[in-house]
């Protein structure tokens, strides 16, 4: 590719829109624009970008055994009233009318098509299992898009969906999917993690997700590298603490903290440690009462931890400060566990701590030196919080660390729940109908390329991992017009390259040298060759690579044997 013919437009400043550095990057890069809200158009060179990620999953999911389809990009609303989820899944889905007043939407997902082309297609256990997938376009009219096209209202995805006879064989199919996830982020150069997930709304039993590892990630994930435990934060059990609980060594005392509301003002008022205070929430019953949450000063609360406490309403909903006033007549921010007339549920953590700090229950006062069943009764013990870095983990095998990541990747075992609304039988060996069984598998095509800028970039721009850069090779040519021989000898070069089988960007743009450079940095192909006029008075030019900023002179004649031994193999 020719610079000198690409109308690229390239940027210093950092655009103001763009909160993240990918987004900032892809925009400043000339890889993206952006239409309206969540909607971006793909540049030459960010689209072939996305092309090498999508010809990387096809590969493996070809090689997996799946088939690839196309379904339509447009859905009947029908399809979608036999499963219910026309009226459970929400804003998220964008609905239209054609000419005849009939209903449709823009595919966020495909469950609903897919079951109905099973139905028709598949007739006899001996079909199965059998996996179909697409690469296709969806559309997901989020509340808040953001971040450019991690989170886009259009993107596209690669969602997969398999069809079994029985349980064992989706497990099968389930295991081979998490195995080319892998193969699949491994090849791609990224850094990742699989956790296993919550299945949302969209049902069924097992599911894991897929994480690039980047501080920007909008999810948290904890592992541990002593045993298998992975899971998104969101999930992850937090262990009860061990050992019984100390006595209480100091006296109930009551403190002023004048407009400390907060843990830590009233830690740093108070001169102690926030995992010496406890925060308690009020939140809503599921028969329209309320119900006191406790955790330790320095935890989170879990939302759907504690929404599946029994009676607790699901999905958790914190009771407005209006109402804790009006019925409990409490003020926000000095709310604590002792002396309230409804249920309390306590953490475990919060469970085991002695002479700890809560609110008093009166504008303005904390409590001191309080402990459960002396100040006030013993709670009722749930795991409520978040788990944090250095918890045990629940597999045994050490501590787990807690990262954040980006999910790219989401792999589900759905069960029947769509063949039996939708009646998607087989026969079985004994002639009897059986609802089939499904796995479906996604993977975020447009969003796996921002989660490679997150993790793979510098102060000058992009980084690209090799197998999804959008050249291997970028190819400097200075001052072109002067000295006509070293174009005569850069464009043999980019030839040569080519037929060598190397993609090439070629700065063969009448630009100054400071231009070129700037711009190579910034749009990050991992190998850079510099071909000037010195260089070619002595037949050298100097290679440059974008990751180590490792710099070396190569003989004119041995460029392509040289920079065969230093690229990465295409297959793992
Ligand atoms: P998220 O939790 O990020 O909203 P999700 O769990 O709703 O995603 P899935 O239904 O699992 O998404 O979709 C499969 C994959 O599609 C996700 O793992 C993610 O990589 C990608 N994806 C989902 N929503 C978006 C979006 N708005 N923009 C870009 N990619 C997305
Ligand atoms: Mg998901």
């Amino acid at each position: 590719m020719r610079l000198s013919q690409l109308p690229l437009t390239t940027f210093k400043e950092v655009p103001a829109e763009a909160e993240i550095v990918s987004h900032q990057l892809m925009l400043r890069a000339g890889l993206v624009r952006r239409l309206a809200s969540g909607l971006f158009t793909w540049l030459p060179l960010g689209l072939r970008v996305l092309r090498r990620v999508e010809r990387i999953v096809r590969e493996e999911m070809d090689r997996a055994g799946a088939f690839e389809v196309s379904m339509p990009v447009v859905q009947p609303a029908e399809l979608w009233r036999e499963t219910g989820r026309w009226d459970v899944y929400g804003d998220l889905l964008l609905r239209i009318r054609d000419r005849h007043d009939r209903s449709f939407c823009f595919a966020p997902t495909a469950e609903e098509v897919v079951t109905d082309l099973a139905r028709r297609e598949l007739r006899s256990y001996r079909q199965l299992p059998v996996t179909f997938y697409q690469v296709q376009t969806k559309f997901r009219d989020e509340i808040r898009p953001r971040f450019g096209i991690m989170r886009a209202r259009e993107f596209v995805m690669k969602d997969a969906y398999s069809f079994h006879l029985d349980q064992a064989s989706l497990a099968e199919t389930y295991a081979t999917m998490a195995m080319t996830y892998h193969r699949i982020f491994t090849r791609l150069g990224l850094r990742f993690r699989a956790v296993d997930a919550d299945g949302g709304e969209i049902g069924g039993s097992r599911s894991q997700e897929f994480h690039v590892l980047a501080d920007s990630g909008e999810d948290r994930i904890a592992w541990c590298e002593g045993d298998d435990f992975a899971a998104n934060v969101e999930l992850a059990p937090a262990l009860p603490p061990t050992g019984t609980r100390a006595a209480p060594a100091a006296s109930l005392a009551r403190v002023a903290t004048p407009g400390a509301r907060s843990i830590s003002e009233v830690a740093s008022l108070l001169g102690v440690p926030a995992s010496t205070c406890v925060k308690t929430l009020v939140v809503e019953t599921d028969d329209g009462g309320l119900c006191a949450l406790v955790v330790r000063g320095d935890h989170e609360v879990n939302p759907l931890k504690a929404a599946r406490v029994p009676g607790i309403a699901q999905p958790l909903k914190l009771a407005s400060a209006e109402r804790v006033a009006s019925e409990l007549g409490l003020p926000v921010g000095f709310i604590g566990p002792g002396g309230l007339d409804i249920r309390v549920v306590a953490d475990h953590a919060a469970v085991a701590l002695v002479d700890f700090i809560c609110g008093a229950n009166e504008s303005d006062m904390h409590l001191s030196g309080v402990n459960w069943g002396r100040d006030l009764p013993e709670p009722e013990a749930a795991d409520l919080r978040d788990v944090v870095s250095g918890d045990p983990s629940p597999g045994g095998g050490g501590s787990l660390t807690v990262a954040r990541g980006i999910e790219v990747g989401h792999i589900f075992q759905l069960g029947n729940k769509y063949s039996r609304s939708m009646n998607a039988c087989v026969l079985d060996q004994e002639g009897r109908e059986q609802p089939m069984v499904m796995g479906c598998y996604g993977i975020g095509i447009t969003r796996i390329v921002a989660a490679a800028i997150e993790q793979n970039h510098d102060d000058a721009g992009i980084i690209w991992p090799e197998p999804m850069s959008p050249a291997d090779v970028t190819l400097l040519v200075l001052n072109p017009k002067k000295v006509p021989e070293v174009t005569a000898a850069a464009e043999r070069l980019y030839e040569e390259l080519q037929q060598a089988g190397w993609s090439v960007l070629f700065d063969d743009r009448d630009a100054r040298p400071g231009v070129k450079f700037a711009d190579a940095d910034l749009i990050g192909i991992p190998h850079r060759l510099v071909f000037g006029e010195r260089g070619l008075r002595n037949g050298k030019l100097e290679y440059r690579h974008r990751a180590t900023g490792e710099e070396l002179e190569l003989e004119l004649g041995e460029v392509v044997a040289a920079l065969g031994s230093r690229m990465l193999p295409a297959e793992v």
